[in-house]
This record gives C-alpha cells, sequence and structure tokens, in this order.
C-alpha cells in the first residue's frame, strides 16, 4: 500500500510515545519515576470542572460553531486584552483542539508549497513537523548557549521564501523566558522584513520570581499587526485531557483556519468550552497555588541537579522543564534516555527531536516524592556512567 508521501516526512511525537511507555510499564507494576511529559499532576480545579458538569446537564451536548461557542472566544479576546495588552475582538479568536490544534490549523491556513518557517532550536519537537505536513519548510535557527533567539540571528535566517517565525517564551524545553527589550529588538527585524511572527504562549502563567511574561504583539502596531497569538488552557489551569486551545490573530486568518477547522473536527467539544469559560471567568487561586507548588520543585531540583558532577543546566524563567545538558557524559540523547529507562526506571524526553542532541529534557510536573527518588537515581546512574 502506497501511503500519502507527507507520512515520510513527519516522524512520531517522541514525548507522547515515551510518556505511553512509561505509563504502560506503570500499569505492569513496574516502580518507575516518569519525567516525561509536560503534563501537570494536579486535577483540573473544582469550578472548572463542575462547570463543565453543568453545562453537559444542561444540554450543551450538541453541534456549536466550529470557531467555538461565542461566549467563550469574547471571554479569550477579554483575558488577551487584560492581561496581555492585545486588542483582538471575538472574531480574531478561534477555538481549538488544544494549543497543538491551533498551531497545526495555522499552518495548514498559511503555508504554500516552499513556504519557509523559522524555528530557534531547541524548539518543541512538533512545530517542524506540523510546517511538513503543512507542506512548508521548517528551517532551524540554532541560538548557541542562552537558547534565545538574536536579532542578528533572525536577520540572517530571513530569505525571500520566509513567511513565519515561531516564538514560544516561556518556552518548551528550555524554559527561557524573553525580556520586553529581547522581544522589542526581534519585533524591529520581523517588522523591517514585513514576515509574520507565531508567539506560542501556552506556558504564560508559569513564570518565576520577578520574571514577566510579555506578549511580543503587545509592543507596538506594527508587530501587532504580524503577530499570531497560540495558546490554550492545558498547563495554567491542568486542562491537558480537555483539548481546549485558541488562535487569536488578524481576521482572514481566523476565516481561513476555521474553515479548515469546519471540515476536519468541527467545533472543540461544547461542554468542555464551558470548562475553559469558568476558567478564564472564575478565581485565578487555582493558578496561583500550582505555580507555588511549580516553584518550590524547580528549586527542589535545581538544588539536586546541582550535586550531581557532569550535568549542566541553566535555570529556567518559566514552564515546568529542566533541559540539561549532557555533553560531559559523551552519550547521545537517545542512548542516554535508553539507558537511564532500563538501569533506573526513570524517563525522561531526548533532547534529539528538540533540535539539542546534547540535552535531555526533565519535566517537574510530579510530585516531590517522584522528583526525590527519580533524582536519587539520576545521581546513580551518572555515578554508574564514570565508573
Ligand atoms: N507539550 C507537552 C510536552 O512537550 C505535551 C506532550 C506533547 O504534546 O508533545 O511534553
Amino acid at each position: 500500500m502506497e501511503l500519502a508521501h507527507r507520512t515520510r516526512e513527519v516522524k512520531p511525537s517522541v514525548t507522547l510515545a515515551i510518556s505511553a511507555k512509561a505509563k504502560a510499564m506503570e500499569a505492569e507494576g513496574i516502580d518507575i519515576c516518569s519525567f516525561s511529559a509536560g503534563e501537570p499532576d494536579f486535577d483540573t480545579p473544582e469550578h472548572i470542572k463542575a462547570a463543565a458538569a453543568a453545562a453537559l446537564a444542561a444540554g450543551k451536548t450538541k453541534y456549536g460553531a466550529a470557531s467555538g461557542e461565542p461566549a467563550l472566544r469574547e471571554a479569550i479576546a477579554h483575558k488577551l486584552h487584560q492581561d496581555n495588552q492585545l486588542s483582538y475582538q471575538a472574531a480574531n479568536i478561534l477555538v481549538t483542539n488544544g494549543g497543538k490544534h491551533s498551531l497545526f490549523n495555522l499552518m495548514m491556513a498559511l503555508l504554500n508549497p516552499g513556504d519557509e518557517v523559522l524555528i530557534p532550536a531547541p524548539f518543541w519537537l512538533s512545530y517542524p513537523e506540523m510546517v511538513r505536513l503543512a507542506d512548508g519548510v521548517p528551517k532551524i535557527v540554532p541560538t548557541g548557549s542562552t537558547y534565545k533567539l538574536t536579532p542578528a540571528q533572525l536577520e540572517q535566517s530571513i530569505t525571500p521564501r520566509t513567511k513565519l517565525l515561531v516564538l514560544n517564551s516561556p518556552s518548551n524545553p528550555s524554559g527561557i523566558v524573553y525580556s520586553a527589550a529581547e522581544l522589542a529588538a526581534l519585533a524591529e527585524v520581523i517588522v523591517h522584513h514585513d514576515i509574520l511572527v507565531v508567539s506560542d504562549e501556552i506556558y504564560e502563567k508559569i513564570v518565576y520570581g520577578d520574571v514577566r511574561h510579555v506578549s511580543i504583539g503587545s509592543l507596538n502596531p506594527e508587530i501587532a499587526a504580524r503577530t499570531i497569538v497560540s495558546s490554550g488552557f492545558a498547563k495554567a489551569y491542568s486542562m491537558t485531557g480537555w483539548r481546549v486551545g485558541y488562535l487569536a490573530a488578524p481576521i482572514e486568518i481566523i476565516k481561513a483556519a476555521s474553515t479548515i477547522q469546519g471540515h476536519s473536527t468541527s467545533n472543540v467539544c461544547t461542554f468542555a468550552q464551558y470548562g475553559a469559560l469558568a476558567a478564564l471567568q472564575g478565581s485565578q487561586d487555582c493558578v496561583a497555588e500550582m505555580l507555588a507548588a511549580f516553584s518550590l520543585r524547580r528549586n527542589f531540583v535545581l538544588d539536586s541537579l546541582s550535586r550531581i558532577p557532569g550535568l549542566d543546566c541553566a535555570t529556567p524563567d518559566g514552564a515546568f522543564y529542566v533541559f540539561v545538558n549532557i555533553r560531559k557524559t559523551g552519550l547521545s540523547s537517545l542512548e542516554f534516555c535508553q539507558r537511564f529507562l532500563e538501569s533506573q526506571q526513570v524517563a525522561v524526553i531526548p533532547g534529539l527531536p528538540f533540535g539539542a542532541d546534547d540535552h535531555v529534557r526533565l519535566s517537574y510536573a510530579t510530585d516531590m516524592q517522584t522528583l526525590a527518588k527519580g533524582l536519587d537515581r539520576l545521581n546513580a546512574f551518572v555515578g554508574e556512567l564514570w565508573g
């Protein structure tokens, strides 16, 4: 059987595959520590679940508008105005099946064969695959030890075929967060070359200490006109399985992406959208509580890692990952992950599909006990490597 050529171009998602493997090993009774998927371990807050349950009881069980429930689109536009200083109307919002789907719809709506999309490395592993699925050409831009794209690197990477830059701040996997000044400098290049930028802000609520999340589109009207925002409810409200995300963009993009969604998935689960509405309109204390827990875990992980010889990692300013440099072990990231899983039953994600084969990613969106056990095992594993 001959499958579509595009299936040869794309690789399965390693984050999903390793998380599934870890879950399967756990179900077999193996004492495994999983630091794999970026999935908060908290249950979805009660008031959000209650709102979805009430919507279900009230008969919100039918098809809705493909682009989303009007009340939710309105609430998202309001949130973007209030939290991010972005001026979008409800018509600029598309409610999607998670943040991932908003990016996929965008690529499908925007790219023609050969259009180039700039992706600073390290990057979330699905970006290049989505670009390929949409017949675009992912252009990976190495960033060096800061993990941050500089205006000069951006400038040098732009060609006449460049259509879009993907920015992710806070970043998965590196945890870097761009400052307003750094974004302003990138915005200048973007505007000068008249390309578009999609700002993936799914981790915006998870920033530590004095670090502040800034939306690049809020900086000035010129960059606002060239910005698309992708986000969702999964990370801030621990709603990973709900699959509710959104795209905010100029109207022609939303119309095209909405048509694509209308022929592919139709609307996002109607009653789930009412849970998302409650997430935006209800108390934000749950977000602060989860952030406080992530912050303690981050400190614990960084402290433990600093005691393990031969591993280096930058302090993440946001998200819930540490991106550990394993260069000194002499192992590739795949070898490291495979051997660590086999010998110590700890699942971490190789850096290779994130564009950094000398790194592995640990998610600390898990409980302290698992973190303590897993880090002890990491210490033992690295000790074995040094012989
Ligand atoms: N974005 C999360 C991660 O990187 C969830 C898994 C996925 O969709 O890749 O772990």
